[in-house]
């Protein structure tokens, strides 16, 4: 199974005055475990041997994903603004590499090749699920204006990202559905 993880710092949201300026930062990290064998069956249990777990079973591979928010708002006679939108995405993606590759029978590279880019794929997904969201809290945030205080647009708009941040976890719950029971056994 492949895993998909969400930290949720949760939305800070400052009143202040700066520069409008709109900002998505992506931080992404890789992260690898090793795996061993020279037929599909050797790495299928090093795998079960090495692989983190938890209680579904093993995780082959893994996104998770951190948010930080940070939006500030400049209040005008009658109305509010959005003046500043940082949103940091910081993403960690697991996948195994596998370390008997060039001591392989070129049918076992053929099994691991399909293997692992159909895990790859899928963890991709997620990513492109995360970046997606997190770029239409942007859109939605940035610049935003409304009549009325400061305090009801915050409101509005942590309503409006909480959505689509929930929208999001509901693709990545349907995204880990779709994912295939390998055979590299
Ligand atoms: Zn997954």
């Amino acid at each position: 199974m492949s895993k998909y993880t969400a930290v949720f710092s949760g939305f800070v949201f400052m009143v202040g005055v700066g520069a409008a300026r709109a900002d998505v930062k992506l931080d992404i990290t890789y992260s690898t475990y090793q795996l061993r064998g020279l037929s599909r069956q050797a790495i299928h249990e090093d795998l079960h041997r090495v692989a983190k777990r938890d209680s579904d079973g093993i995780i082959e591979g893994e996104v998770s994903d951190d948010w930080h928010w940070n939006f500030q708002f400049e209040a005008a006679e009658n109305s509010c603004r959005v003046s500043s939108d940082e949103i940091v995405l910081k993403l960690n993606i697991l996948l195994p590499t596998w370390a008997d590759e060039e001591r392989a029978d070129q049918a076992v590279r053929t099994a691991w090749a399909s293997y692992f880019q159909e895990l790859k794929a899928h963890e991709y997904g997620h990513k492109t699920i995360a970046v997606d969201a997190a770029e239409q809290v942007s859109k939605l945030t940035h610049g935003a204006t409304a009549p009325g205080s400061c305090t009801a647009l915050e409101q509005s708009l942590n309503r409006a990202a909480k959505q689509i941040v929930e929208k999001s976890e509901k693709a990545q719950d349907q995204l880990e559905a779709t994912l295939p029971s390998y055979t590299l056994e």
